[in-house]
């Protein structure tokens, strides 16, 4: 059986992964901090679907914590095929309402956790000449809104310069970019924007995995965000800031 590890594999956009990989036939491995939440999804899969489920609890943002999943990626006795690098959060007021230490920490999570992994899961992979890295990035790297946009404009381009370094190697990258859904990352702006701003999960997430065994290398869940994607390439920037200042003043908490 193919073993998928998921970070954030216990809530939200992950949760959703973990469960489709499951019903797909994947063994995994779960990553987040609260190891009761991963016990009781790991569980749930298990009795669901007969696959194996490990849990991994770590906080990403800690570098000895993420060395240890970054080691389990990189064992060769249990290889790891697909690996989705999708934990993460936002902080929701604007930058210097914030700590500097939590903006550090939203880089470490998004970007250094990304990083180390793909970086583990390649090299295993690619000696082996098969695998697949999902990075699960975000319209809102086309933005302008905080550090969130930039990590996810971070995460985009990263996962685009690994698909060539990569592909070569016969590992996949494929960068998914959501629109809005509904998660406790979202919890404040559920009832806030229109019903057509929201994408479902296992929708997104099935159509992630049909763009995965494509081999595209962006995939964005459905035409309305594709084109709101095409719009954000082709609109002058500065409309772009513009409007991003709007959205960041009507949304912030
Ligand atoms: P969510 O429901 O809040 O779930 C976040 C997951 O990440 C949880 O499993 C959480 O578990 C884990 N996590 C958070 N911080 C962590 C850390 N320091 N170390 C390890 N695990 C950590 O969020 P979501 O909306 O599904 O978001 C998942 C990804 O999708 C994120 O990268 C987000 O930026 C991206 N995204 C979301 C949306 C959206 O509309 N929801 C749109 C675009 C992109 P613990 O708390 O137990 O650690």
């Amino acid at each position: 059986m193919p073993t998928a590890l998921v970070t954030g594999g216990s809530a939200g956009i992950g949760l959703a992964f973990a469960r489709r990989l499951a019903a797909d036939g994947h063994d995994l491995v779960l990553v987040a901090r609260d190891a009761a939440r991963l016990e009781s999804v790991a569980a749930e899969l298990h009795a669901r679907h007969g696959v194996g489920c490990e849990v991994l609890p770590a906080d990403l943002a800690d570098r000895a914590a993420l060395q240890r999943v970054a080691d389990r990626v990189a064992e060769t006795a249990r290889p790891v095929d697909v690996l989705v690098n999708n934990a993460g959060f936002a902080l929701h007021a604007g930058f210097l309402r914030t700590d500097v230490a939590d903006q550090e920490r939203l880089l470490d999570v998004h970007c250094r956790a990304t990083l180390v992994l793909t970086h583990a899961a390649g090299r295993a992979m690619a000696e082996r000449g098969a695998g697949a890295v999902v990075n699960v990035s975000s319209v809102a790297g086309l933005m302008a809104t905080g550090t969130y946009s930039a990590a996810k404009a971070w995460t985009t381009a990263f996962s685009e310069a690994m698909s060539v370094e990569l592909g070569r190697r016969g590992v996949t990258v494929t960068a998914l970019c959501p629109g809005y859904v509904r998660t406790e990352l979202t919890s404040g702006l559920h009832g806030r924007l229109p019903e057509l701003a929201w994408v479902d999960a296992d929708r997104l997430v099935a159509r992630c995995l049909d763009d995965v065994r494509r081999g595209r290398v962006i995939s964005t869940p459905t035409l309305r965000y594709a084109a709101a994607t095409a719009l954000l390439r082709l609109a002058p920037r500065r409309a772009v800031r513009l409007a991003s200042g709007g959205f960041r003043r009507r949304t912030a908490r």
